[in-house]
């Protein structure tokens, strides 16, 4: 088969490697559609390691081509989603249900095989039905919603209550949808760049804010009557975002962390004491895939409005490029 493969940072060369032979529980997909996130872009540009050479991806989706004995779960024929995430099912963390915190976590395209191939080989455990009015793509876009899904549950939204979103890029616009479904009143979609912000209104955002042409502070407080928002979900990354993220955020307020700086942030701790403001980590999603699914598939695919380009597989690096420079949203390769 051809897969996309790390052999060191900067480097991904596109070859013919040995389709992976599949033990008793594995399943062997044939990937139909994989995204671009911006962990592969880390790992790429060397600010995340991982070990070489390594098949990269983690967002994809395909049909089942071959299975071991003992699976259970799917068929041949059936169309897939991958669960990326692998836990060991018996430490701590594993045993209360929270899979993303494993003591033994790994994950596909970081410590095993990704889905930037024209195969994959993965435990049954690792992989969710795509239900049939969903296609491959928005298949591919589910694990990046579930990201959102997990952060907004972990996190929990007052009912009507109001969420500033930090960040409109592919997270920072599926937590769009994953707070409205989870009952936020009016949604407020914060970046600098005008296109996202315009996919953000699309997908239901109520208020968009340009940093670069407004302040931040003053509209938050404008549209939440001088209160501040309920809920401050961080989808930038950007350490820059927390210097003022405490005042946006109205008393008893919770600030949800997806976006994950890569250098130090800094900011005010007396906002948080006086508002008794709350700050929630998260880590990646749980094995929720299918509660993800389920609200893509009532929405008809709304979220299909982040695919902005379609590459050909071998062309990963102008794709990952494509993202560096800050153009287009999701962009889907297709082996
Ligand atoms: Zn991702
Ligand atoms: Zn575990």
């Amino acid at each position: 088969m051809r897969a996309a493969i790390l052999v060191e940072p900067g480097i991904i060369e596109f070859k013919e490697v040995e389709t992976p032979q599949i033990n008793a529980n594995e399943v062997l997909i044939r990937i139909r559609a994989a995204s671009i996130c911006g962990t592969d872009v880390h790992i790429f540009e060397g600010r995340w390691k991982v070990f070489t050479p390594r098949i990269m991806g983690h967002e994809g989706s395909g049909e089942v081509v071959d299975l071991g004995e003992g699976v259970t779960k799917v068929d041949v024929g059936d169309r897939v989603v991958v669960a990326p995430l692998i836990h060991c099912g018996s430490c701590r963390m594993c045993r209360v249900g929270r899979y993303n915190i494993c003591e033994r976590r790994k994950f596909v395209g970081i410590e095993a095989d990704g889905v930037f191939a024209e195969y994959i080989k993965v435990d049954q455990t690792n992989v969710e039905p795509l239900p049939y009015e969903l296609s491959f793509e928005e298949g591919a876009l589910v694990e990046p919603f579930s990201v959102a899904v997990h952060a907004v549950r972990r996190g929990g939204i007052p009912m009507n209550g109001t969420v500033a979103i930090l960040g409109a890029g592919p997270i920072g616009l599926c937590a769009i949808r994953a707070a409205k479904a989870a009952g936020a009143g009016e949604v407020l979609s914060i970046d600098p760049l005008e296109d996202r912000l315009l996919l953000a209104s699309e997908l239901g955002a109520e208020v968009v804010i340009n940093p670069k042409r407004a302040d931040v502070r003053d509209l938050v407080l404008k549209h939440t009557g001088g209160r501040g928002a309920d809920v401050i979900i961080e989808a930038s990354g950007s350490p820059e975002a927390y210097k003022g993220i405490a005042d946006l955020a109205g008393r008893g307020g919770k600030i949800i962390q997806i976006g994950l700086p890569l250098a130090q942030v800094c900011f005010d701790m007396l906002p948080f004491s006086r508002k008794e403001l709350e700050l929630i980590g998260c880590n990646g999603h749980m094995m929720d895939l299918e509660g993800a699914l389920d609200l893509m598939r009532k929405e008809g695919g709304l979220l299909s409005k982040m695919i902005t380009h379609r590459l050909p597989l071998r062309d990963v690096v102008k794709g990952m490029e494509m993202v560096m420079e800050g153009r287009g949203i999701k962009i889907m390769l297709l082996p």
